[in-house]
């Protein structure tokens, strides 16, 4: 490894048996959704121990064909974090709904179920909880929020499906969090749906991609939902291309206007190969986790991420460290210097209310005094299969030495 070259923050990690695949598929002369797509559903099924998977194109065309699936549409609401990716409150843009968006705890990430409950109204549809960084949200105190007999019957359904489920449904943006644990459950069997990402800086890549994980409960039939929403990432279109080529089947039919999501075989493999040696990969983000925790608890600036606690366990997506008493603008001098010293360093997220067309919407950033808070004064560290000892040494060294030089005024 060339010391000298700057220590990337998230670059993918494939290995010969991956890249082989791919070049197999290639050969095979079926490039498209087909039997490795089916198979790669299969192993996340089993992974998740849920109910039904269906890969797509990305987390966000999943997200938004289960906004659809529920009937989410203008004049309902969805209860989002202001503190996350923009895909999670652009889907909900997409089906012309708006996000009420609300504000974070302060020890972690996550979304506040506490805001959550002062965000429902009547016109409530969905609650998108999001993993940040891979920590599971508190799902038991989400769910234990329809025990309030006044936030289950406000609930005002719209259509069967809304009626079927009788409450606001659950999904949980899971983009970081496959393989994280809530409950002795695998994230993907916890919330009503979960949607994956496979994006390019994600757990798992399949360089685009991402997975509808059904859990829909009882009398729910997960199986008759994967069909439909299978149908509905190829156009709606009755039989798929693979149908097609069997004997007599160029007839088709059409139920509705669906989107063009499917994932490809090509995409499909190098999911497969990942989720094989995914324990390993896991393994090795939490020893960086672990290597960072310990090295930056020697220093009073250091908050450290939560990463476990009794009843979560984290997929180690992101590591977001959080310095104390650090104003933004230092905040980004801190990671200017930082990235200028060979090591790629980032923040996880800019609030939405902070983004143009959020903001020119009405959202305002003094709503959500944590999440600006956590967002101020945060820097994400490079996590990732290849990262070896030297490395975290160096950005250890690195992130140290800037914190240090940086004239921060304590707040201890
Ligand atoms: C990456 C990400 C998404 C979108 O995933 P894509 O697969 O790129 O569509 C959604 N939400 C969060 C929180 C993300 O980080």
């Amino acid at each position: 490894m060339n010391q000298n070259k700057k220590i990337p923050f998230s670059p993918p990690s494939f290995n010969e048996k991956e890249i082989h695949e791919v070049l197999e598929v290639l050969r095979s002369g079926w490039i498209t959704t087909g039997p490795k797509t089916k198979l790669f559903e299969q192993k996340i099924t089993e992974y998740c121990k849920c109910n039904k998977t269906l890969c797509v194109s990305s987390a966000t065309a999943g997200l938004e064909m289960i906004l659809r699936w529920f009937g989410v549409k203008a004049g309902d609401e969805v209860i989002v974090p202001a503190y996350t990716y923009c895909a999670t409150a652009n889907v909900v843009e997409h089906c012309g709904a708006k996000s009420i968006m609300v504000d974070i705890n302060k020890d972690d990430f996550n979304i506040s179920v506490e805001a959550i409950q002062k965000a429902i109204t009547e016109k409530t549809k969905v609650i998108m909880p999001v993993d940040i960084g891979g920590y599971p949200c508190d799902y038991n105190e989400i769910y234990q929020l329809f025990e309030d007999e006044k936030i289950k019957n406000a609930f005002s359904p719209e259509n069967e499906i809304q009626k079927k489920l009788g409450r606001i449904l659950i999904i949980s943006d899971a983009a970081h969090s496959i393989g994280a644990r809530y409950n002795n459950k695998m994230i993907g069997s916890v919330a009503d749906v979960s949607v994956f990402s496979f994006h390019a800086v994600k757990n798992i890549t399949t360089a685009e991609g991402g997975a509808i994980v059904l859990n829909l409960p009882e009398p729910f039939s997960n199986d008759d939902i994967y069909r439909y929403l299978n149908t509905m990432s190829l156009h709606g279109q009755t039989k798929d291309a693979l149908a097609k080529t069997n004997k007599a089947g160029w007839k088709y039919d059409v139920i509705g206007a669906g989107y063009k999501a499917n994932m490809t075989d090509i995409a499909a493999v190098l999911g497969i190969g990942q989720l094989e040696r995914y324990q390993e990969i896991l393994k090795h983000r939490k020893y960086i986790f672990e290597t960072y925790s310990e090295a930056f608890n020697r220093y009073k600036w250091a908050i450290l991420p939560v990463y476990q606690n009794n009843i979560k366990s984290s997929s180690c997506h992101l590591y977001m460290l959080r310095i104390k008493g650090v104003t933004e603008e230092k905040r980004d001098e801190i990671i200017n210097k930082i990235n200028n010293n060979g090591v790629s360093v980032n923040v996880h997220y800019q609030p939405l209310p902070m983004l143009s067309y959020y903001k020119a919407k009405g959202y305002n950033m003094n709503d959500y005094p944590l999440a600006f808070e956590n967002y101020s004064c945060e820097i994400t560290l490079p996590v990732h299969y290849a990262l070896t000892d030297d490395q975290l040494d160096k950005v250890i060294k690195t992130v140290v030495e800037q914190v240090e030089n940086a004239d921060i005024k304590r707040v201890d």
